[in-house]
């Protein structure tokens, strides 16, 4: 078994509250909300981080983008206006090792980040 949290949310191990998915992506609420909207993108591989990204998954990504904005869709923010996010390393303060794209919505928010 895997212990990786974000393999072991895609593989149902673990629960979440799906808001949409595709092929080789998984869209989920997280679990403690910076914004009103708060949705993690994962790819349903594991793959660490952006930096960890090669030109090989440039499929991928895209369709992490194009799942992201299903979200913000879905989740009424598509025309007012959402923030993605990938948080990479340290410095950014990324948490989980395993790639995600913060999709947050629902207020205004600052420039830059804190
Ligand atoms: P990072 O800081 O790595 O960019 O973001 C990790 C995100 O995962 C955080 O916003 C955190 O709230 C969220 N998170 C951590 N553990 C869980 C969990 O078990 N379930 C869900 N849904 N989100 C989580």
């Amino acid at each position: 078994m895997t212990d990786c949290l974000f393999c072991r949310i895609v593989a149902g191990e673990l629960p979440s509250e799906r808001v949409l998915d595709s092929e080789r992506t998984y869209a989920f609420r997280d679990i403690s909300p910076a914004a009103p909207v708060h949705v993690l993108v994962v790819p349903r591989q594991h793959i660490d981080n952006a930096a960890a990204l090669t030109a090989e998954h440039a499929d991928l990504v895209g369709e992490l983008l194009t799942t992201a904005r299903a979200v913000a869709d879905a989740e009424g923010v598509l025309e007012r206006g959402y923030r993605l996010v990938f948080n990479v390393g340290e410095d950014a303060l990324n948490s989980v090792p395993h790639l995600h794209l913060h999709v947050l919505g629902g207020r205004s928010m600052g420039w830059p980040p804190g």
